[in-house]
């Protein structure tokens, strides 16, 4: 692993930077983004903001260029990552998109699929969201029970998924759905892959209210949903092989949470100096721990960055990483708690609670870094079966 940046990737940076410099909504190096009390006036927000970025040419530049990236490689792509995280700007609203139905339509698509939905990805113009898990299909997802019944032109939809991140905003649901029953195939080899029109007949979308008390995932019902033939991504019946293309984009290297935990630290450094937290040993000692913690997983994030740079796929250490910094998580938040101090169970915005709440929300989300993308139990049985070689589950 070598990290010393070339001239390119320095100018590349430099470029970035003062791109964001001219842009950001808020004051480059001082600001922060607004806060929205309202998901649905934050979520128009962050459309506009990812519509922005992306006429700077600066979301999905790994993509080919035809479809609106810069034909750019992984240290590029991390690059950017790093620097919005220095201008403390938002995660993506598209971030379903961008991450995981684009790569797997760019590996997977027709030219047509490609032409029509990539663009507007990157755009935000249209929004993702991820129709795979189910009440009856968590970790075992081969298990799932939508059924997507064959008609002319295309299959019928019935069924129900869960958990589904932003659905309410969601144009288009890249889905799994049961194209042949359990007595004519084995689970993994009756799935196909379909993407669903989200604003098409039949579908419906609740809300569920998470531990936060905001409502970001959903469940979603269908109920004889037309899906036209020409929104199946690849061949009928293998979704579970295109599937594992979009699984394998949730792991591997994580630039999202790795910006995302380079501001959480700043902050909390912040927030120590603003409290006093600073002057306890106690709390200096996990500060120093919480610092290690983010700069140990910016490290593990570059090693699985040289790999891809040589054109070596990500492979079961990912699970490595999503355990480490789920489990790292939970620990800074704890930390943040410790400086919050006393205010730490009041709950958000009340008066005399340093951050204003912000931790408490923070801390409260992340508990659920251990489930989402495949729970930790299942990541630490895939370590455990292809890394470490010990006897399969
Ligand atoms: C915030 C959040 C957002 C999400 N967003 C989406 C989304 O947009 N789209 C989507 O499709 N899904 C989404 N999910 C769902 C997520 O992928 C699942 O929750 C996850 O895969 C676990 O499935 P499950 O909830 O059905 O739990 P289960 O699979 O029922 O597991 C319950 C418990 O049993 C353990 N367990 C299960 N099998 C084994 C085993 N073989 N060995 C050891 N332990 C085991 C699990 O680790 C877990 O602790 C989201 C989840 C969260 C929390």
């Amino acid at each position: 692993m070598d990290l010393t940046p070339t001239a390119e990737q320095t100018a590349f940076r430099a470029e970035v930077r003062s791109w964001l410099q001219a842009n950001l909504p808020w004051e480059y190096g001082k600001g922060l983004p607004p806060h929205f009390d309202d998901l649905a006036e934050e979520v128009t927000f962050l459309r506009e903001w990812q519509g922005r970025l992306a006429t700077g040419r600066l979301v999905g530049v790994a993509w080919p260029e035809e479809f609106g990236g810069r034909g750019a490689g992984p240290i590029e792509h991390f690059i950017i990552q790093e620097e919005l995280a220095r201008a403390r700007a938002p995660e993506l609203v598209g971030r379903i998109g961008v991450n995981l139905a684009g790569p797997t339509l760019l590996a997977n698509g027709t030219p047509e699929q490609k032409a029509r939905w990539l663009p507007k990805i990157l755009s935000a113009e249209e929004l993702f969201c991820q129709l795979f898990s189910e009440p009856g299909a968590g970790s075992d997802l081969a298990a799932v029970a939508t059924r997507a019944d064959p008609v002319d032109d295309g299959w019928v939809l019935n069924g129900q998924k869960v958990w589904t991140s932003y659905a309410q905003f969601a144009d288009w649901g890249v889905c799994l759905a049961r194209t042949r029953p359990l007595t004519e195939a084995p689970k993994h080899k009756g799935i196909s892959y379909l993407v669903v029109d989200m604003h098409a007949p039949g579908v419906e979308v609740r809300p569920l209210v998470q531990i936060t008390g905001e409502a970001e995932f959903n469940e979603v019902f269908f109920s004889n949903v037309f899906v036209p033939r020409d929104q199946l991504i690849g061949p009928e019946h293998e979704g579970w092989r295109v599937a594992n293309s979009t699984l394998s984009h949730e792991r591997g290297v994580n630039p999202r949470q790795l910006v995302i935990h380079m501001q959480l630290l700043e902050e909390l450094l912040r927030l120590a100096r603003d409290t006093g937290g600073y002057d306890d040993h106690r709390i200096q000692q996990r500060l120093a721990e919480a610092y290690v913690e983010v700069r140990l997983f910016q490290l593990h994030n570059w090693r699985s960055l040289s790999r891809m740079a040589k054109g070596q796929e990500p492979g079961p250490e990912g699970s490595a990483l999503k355990l480490y910094w789920s489990e790292m998580s939970k620990r800074v938040h704890d930390t943040a708690m410790a400086v919050v101090g006393p205010a730490a169970p009041l709950w958000f915005g009340a008066e005399g609670n340093p951050g204003g709440g912000r931790w408490q929300r923070s801390w409260l989300y992340y508990q659920a870094s251990s489930i989402w993308a495949g729970a930790n139990e299942i990541q630490r049985n895939i370590i455990g079966e292809r890394v470490l070689g010990l006897p399969r589950d």
